[in-house]
């Protein structure tokens, strides 16, 4: 079968001190400090079997994230952008719908049929270590990464444990056109982690909140949804980019502005008559920049959620905490807590409408112009079709 492949040399920086799980495991922490020359290749590769336990998807839509482009990315001295968990060649793709065809053996796939449609969980939990036998399998001491670690979706099949498949029938209810079903199928994983960051971490919101947002990809775009849906009074959003800033408009942000033109926190200040934001959301990915307007923009009792990705040190005054009563979460994955669930199940009621941020569309045999495209930034979702 066709796949999509990222390569790329195993050349530690002269700084970066290699660990023993790295050298065990072959994966790397800190990708950006290890993997070199990364290529792009759409390659053929045997079609994967489903072991015990696991079920093989035929994959119908796959989405590029923002992690996918930064694979192919790379700074002055040719290492890739991404920071974080990675494993080289491996087929990318994490945020994905598609077809059951196969069943591996095992008790575990009770429940599930063939023919069934599903979306899939990127974290790979194992269930067995202390933290997700604590209830934090986002946390899990034996992460695997659909996409980033195992074998991703952009592909014609991927085989995937069944304990991290969720059937999304509610959303072909919701969307007379198939295809566009798979597609907005295919966005509930970026949408979970909106849910986990909002609700799970930061505990939400009371119905009537002001809700600042920064950032409006996916995730943000998410975000700016579920707040919308919960009932929070405004919704006002910061991104530098035109495309977007249009795209967080069009799922019902109330306010939408340029952090360049605009300095954040005297806009919020102005639009809640000085009450200031009940939440806000870093999910723009430069907190040394938002969080200091997140900080004078804090309302009484007010909360800060980070889940963008950044590994720099930011400075804090941490007496605008204590004045105001205020707390900060950082948040990372979607899974546990109903989350997948809830998502779908709000898809499925039409509370959230990810068809709105998808853009482009191309063939599995387009993958590499796909990906092209994606590095122009404007665009919200592209969806890789096999
Ligand atoms: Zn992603
Ligand atoms: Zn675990």
């Amino acid at each position: 079968m066709k796949a999509l492949i990222v390569s790329a040399k195993w050349e530690p920086r002269p700084d970066y001190v290699v660990s023993e799980f790295e050298k065990k495991t072959g994966k790397a922490v800190e990708g950006s400090r290890v993997w070199r020359h990364p290529c792009l290749e759409l390659q053929d590769v045997p079609q994967p079997k489903p072991g015990p336990g696991e079920v093989l998807l035929r994959v119908r839509a796959c989405g590029i994230c923002g992690s996918d482009v930064h694979f192919c990315e790379t700074d002055g001295d040719d290492y890739m952008l991404y920071p974080g968990l990675t494993k080289f060649p491996m087929v990318i793709g994490h945020e994905f719908a598609g077809e059951i065809v196969e069943i591996g053996k095992g008790p575990e796939s009770q429940g599930f049929r063939i023919g069934d449609r599903v979306t899939v969980e990127e974290m790979t939990w194992c269930g067995y270590c202390r933290s997700c036998r604590d209830g934090f399998p986002n946390q899990c001491q034996n992460l695997e990464e659909i996409g980033f670690t195992v074998p991703g979706a952009m592909a014609e099949y991927i085989a995937v444990p069944v304990k991290l498949c969720w059937k999304v029938d509610s959303i072909f209810e919701r969307y007379a056109d198939e295809e566009v079903a798979w597609e907005v199928a295919a966005t509930t994983e970026p949408t979970c982690v909106a849910y986990n960051t909002v609700f799970e971490r930061a505990g939400g919101f009371r119905p009537g909140a002001y809700v600042v947002v920064f950032g409006a990809g996916p995730i943000g775009l998410g975000a700016i949804q579920l707040a919308k849906a919960s009932g929070a009074a405004k919704v006002i959003v910061f991104d530098v980019s035109e495309v977007r800033r249009r795209l967080a408009k069009d799922v019902g942000a109330d306010h939408v502005f340029n952090p360049l033109e605009a300095v954040p926190s005297e806009v919020v200040m102005e639009i809640t008559s000085g009450e200031g934001a009940d939440l806000s959301v870093e999910a723009a990915g430069s907190p040394d920049k938002t969080i200091p307007e997140m900080e004078k923009m804090l309302a009484i009792n007010g909360k800060i959620a980070v889940v963008g990705r950044a590994a720099q040190r930011v400075p804090m005054f941490l007496e605008r905490f204590q004045v105001r009563h205020s707390q900060l979460f950082g948040a990372q994955g979607h899974s546990g807590d109903g989350i997948f669930p809830s998502v779908i199940r709000m898809m499925g009621a039409g509370l959230i409408d990810n068809s709105k941020i998808i853009t482009s569309r191309y063939a599995l045999s387009q993958a590499l112009s796909a990906m092209k495209r994606a590095t122009q930034r404007e665009d919200g979702k592209i969806m890789i079709k096999p």
